[in-house]
């Protein structure tokens, strides 16, 4: 797996280009409110998973920028994933830092 930043964000990926270009036709997609699910079927029909993952972050990605932000102290499941994305983060970094 290659670890891939993309908007401060971190991805682990088999195919970094295939999750690229899906990221970006996600986003694309998630800002026009395309249709999606056909083209995420057809992405699975290819056998392109490393796309899929990308596509679907990428409409994620495109949610969270149209969302107001919320306080620091909300309990919503988005707040509690991100909260726990980044503390897992930190905590990577801090554990390859005490490694080297
Ligand atoms: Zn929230």
């Amino acid at each position: 797996m290659i670890a891939l930043e993309i908007g401060g964000r971190r991805y682990e990926t088999a195919s970094p280009d295939l999750f690229i270009a899906g990221h970006r036709a996600g986003e694309r997609a998630g800002r026009a409110a395309e249709d999606t699910d056909a083209y995420v079927r057809a992405l699975y029909a290819q056998g392109d998973h490393a796309a899929v993952a990308g596509y679907l972050h990428g409409l994620a990605s495109a949610a969270r920028q149209q969302l107001p932000r919320h306080p620091a102290s909300c309990t919503c499941p988005r707040c509690l994933f991100d909260r726990r994305e980044l503390r897992e983060s930190i905590y990577r970094v801090w554990r390859e830092a005490a490694a080297a």
